[in-house]
């Protein structure tokens, strides 16, 4: 038989059509996300051991270097004694091991960590790589990481390869199970018809010799190139990922440029009018911005816009305008908020723009009295209301529209697809401008929002001062509240945050919870009116809080990052972050953003044990592009936006931060490509792609 003739498994078979996979494994593989060979063949090795690095352990103590870089060494034995006690003093489960090769012995140490009793045995063959440390009995390794290689009297797995590939365990199939499942596929796929277009793929191996590669690396690959993701093999997947991604931006953003949209009339009167809105000049970046705007609104296609821009920078009034368009034109226009707060920020600002024409605009508020709530949704209905503003959440219940034409959504990454769909589904059709919270930087906006145009506010209003941005020690706490206290003096106000602290987590430091907070606060500063806010409080509740900060009854508002966005008091000049460390980068610069609003030179003290390169970072730069920068190379584009509506595809290879040029290339060709026109069977591969990699709920 001719290998070619055992090849007869497609990717997208179900994983059960392998050997040793029957029903309960695979749906123990389901719920991972293995659901078909295809997804288990992506899902790499999180680690490739090199037999030519393997140490004996008499060797160990030429790599111990006491008080430097610890280096990670691997070494392979018999597992000779193993017990498990409690530690005297803090209590802590010890597991305790020596392990044994043809050299000699070494110590292995545990702590809390006593399934190990339950998963070692003695005279398994163990895999482990930690790095060294002195002990009170010689060298030995705290904690490392191990893989069970052979039990018993059971044959030691063949390792006829220069590199070993080790898997993350799934529930009980161990990496070793595992890696046999994966043996077993490679034998049998067949190699798909290859849709990569030629400019992409050439140089490199097609999609089943690459992942032959990387599951069964040949022995004259690159040790720190497999370590590094960085083989030709490892950029074909990449790719792969890349242009099956910019397919579906590019895709979608076609489909949009298709229909048509509604043409929002403008005239001369009209700009009168939106200019005698308006409380000051437009900066640069503003008029800019707006004027993207109209032309999209005037263009006769569906507006998909976002804009973004530094804290402060002023989107609010840009969105007004854009409102104001249509609001003043033919239509309606809603203005989405993520809390209540915002809303209610947003419908004085409002107000205030609109003077006598106030009375069309309508707030809607999911704890809003029945009756008011029904002749809330009446004049939006007869179409009175003109300009509505609400939360996100309000905007997924039944609203009817007389003749929605623009909607913006306001701090928020993502927008749900659903709710556009069903606002399509009504038959509605409106143009989107979407804001985002914190500044994106660019190689990260086009993988994000590379479906939508662009505009960018790279100014700030005139008159602003840099925030004087410190960072103190806790002993040094004591300068913060006399900054608080020179500006409460002068009439200002003042925000103070606290990280909400989960009572579960076992700090080693202490840390000072909200109440211990207030309490401090209320013994320094004993006359001022003070108010708490924070995730747990009832949003009626919240806003009645915020409401009498924002009015400024109550002078200093100790908060959690609750009030991280969008808060606008002009009048607050000093902001003190306990525990600073313990924020994220993008989150500081959010929140230094709620000072320094107004003309009055304003304030930012951080106070933390950790001087972290974070913190430092905030103290260098006041340009939130740069500060975004820095924040996704500190922590990678998922946790950049910290939550799972993120939108942020799941890339098995590709990583948006290192392959940004690569997608960059990825978007040129899917545009040829698109011009081109697709065919049927790029069509499928793009469709299993897209669901692979999850696209579908991405808009
Ligand atoms: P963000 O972009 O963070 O949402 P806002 O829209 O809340 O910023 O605007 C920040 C502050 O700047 C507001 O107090 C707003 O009134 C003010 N502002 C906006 N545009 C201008 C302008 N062109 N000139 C002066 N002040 C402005
Ligand atoms: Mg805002």
């Amino acid at each position: 038989m001719s290998a070619g003739s055992l090849a007869y498994l497609p990717l997208s078979s179900k994983l059960t059509a392998l050997r040793g996979i029957g029903p309960a494994y695979a749906t123990i593989l389901a719920e991972a996300g293995f659901e078909t060979v295809r997804d288990l063949l992506w899902s790499l090795p999180y680690r490739y051991v090199d037999r030519g690095s393997l140490l004996k352990i008499a060797e160990l103590d030429r790599w111990h270097r006491p008080g430097g870089d610890r280096e990670i060494v691997t070494v392979m034995g018999t597992l000779k004694d193993l017990r498990q006690s409690t530690t005297r003093v803090q209590r802590m489960n010890l597991t305790e091991a020596l392990l044994e090769d043809a050299s000699g012995v070494l110590r292995l140490v545990w702590f809390n960590q006593p399934y190990l009793g339950r998963l070692l045995k003695v005279g398994d063959r163990l895999l482990v790589f930690g790095a060294l440390s002195l002990g009170r009995h010689g060298l030995e390794m705290r904690g490392p990481a191990l893989e069970v290689m052979g039990r018993g009297n059971t044959p030691e797995e063949p390792w006829v390869q220069r590199y070993l590939p080790l898997y993350r365990k799934l529930g009980p199939i161990t990496g070793r199970i595992r890696s046999r499942f994966v043996q077993d596929a490679l034998g049998k796929v067949h190699a798909p018809d290859d849709w990569l277009p030629i400019e992409l793929a050439k140089g490199l191996p097609d999609q089943i010799s690459a992942l032959r590669m990387l599951h069964q690396p040949p022995d004259e690959a690159d040790a720190r190139d497999l370590e590094a993701r960085s083989t030709p093999a490892h950029v074909r997947l990449a790719t792969e990922e890349l242009f099956a991604f910019a397919m579906g931006v590019s895709l979608r953003r076609a489909g949009r440029m298709k229909r048509r949209g509604i043409v929002v009339p403008t005239n001369p009167e009209l700009r009168e009018k939106l200019r005698a809105f308006l409380p000051f000049h437009l900066t640069g970046a503003q008029r800019r911005a707006f004027k993207e705007i109209v032309e999209d609104l005037t263009s006769g296609r569906v507006m998909h816009r976002l804009l973004q821009g530094d804290v402060g920078s002023g989107k609010t009034l840009v969105a007004f305008l854009a409102m104001a368009m249509v609001a003043e034109t033919s239509g309606q226009a809603a203005l989405l908020a993520p809390t209540e707060v915002l809303a209610r920020q947003h419908a004085t600002t409002f107000a205030r723009l609109l003077g006598e024409e106030a009375s069309r605009m309508q707030l809607l508020l999911g704890p809003m009295k029945a009756a008011e709530k029904r002749e809330a949704l009446a004049r939006i209905a007869r179409g009175e209301a003109r300009y509505i503003i609400g939360t996100h959440a309000i905007f997924q219940e039944a609203v009817s529209f007389d003749r929605l034409q623009l909607v913006v959504v306001d701090e928020q990454h993502r927008f749900g697809v659903k709710q556009r769909e069903s606002l399509k589904e009504k038959g509605m059709d409106p143009h989107w401008l979407v804001m985002s919270a914190t500044p994106i930087p660019r190689s990260l906006a086009l993988a994000v929002f590379g479906d939508l145009e662009q505009s960018v506010l790279d100014e700030l209003p005139p008159g602003r001062q840099p925030i004087d941005t410190r960072l103190l020690e806790p002993d040094a706490a004591e300068r913060a509240w006399d900054a608080v206290a020179r500006e409460l003096a002068k009439g200002h106000q003042a925000y103070v945050v606290s990280p909400a602290i989960d009572p579960m987590d076992e700090a080693k430091v202490p840390l000072r919870d909200i109440q211990a907070m207030e309490a401090l606060l209320r013994a320094r500063f004993p006359e001022v009116p003070l108010e708490v806010v924070h995730g747990r409080l009832k949003a009626d509740e919240m806003a009645i809080r915020m409401g009498r900060f924002v009015s400024g009854e109550v002078k200093i508002l100790l908060a959690t990052t609750v009030i991280e966005v969008g808060v606008d008091v002009a009048n607050a000049t000093v902001m003190v972050v306990d525990h600073a460390e313990r924020f994220g980068l993008s989150q500081l610069h959010q929140l230094r953003g709620r000072v320094g609003r107004g003309s009055a030179r304003s304030h930012f003290l951080m106070i933390s044990g950790a001087e972290t390169e974070r913190l430092r970072a905030l103290v260098e730069t006041q340009d939130g592009f740069r500060i975004a920068q820095k924040d996704l190379e500190l922590r990678g584009p998922g946790e950049f936006f910290g939550t799972r509506q993120s939108g942020i595809p799941q890339f098995q290879v590709a990583d948006l931060l290192r392959d940004r040029k690569l997608l960059g290339t990825c978007r040129d060709v899917a545009e040829t490509t698109l011009a081109r026109g697709l065919s049927e069977g790029q069509l499928v591969w793009l469709r299993q792609e897209q669901a692979r990699l999850k696209l579908a709920e991405i808009s």
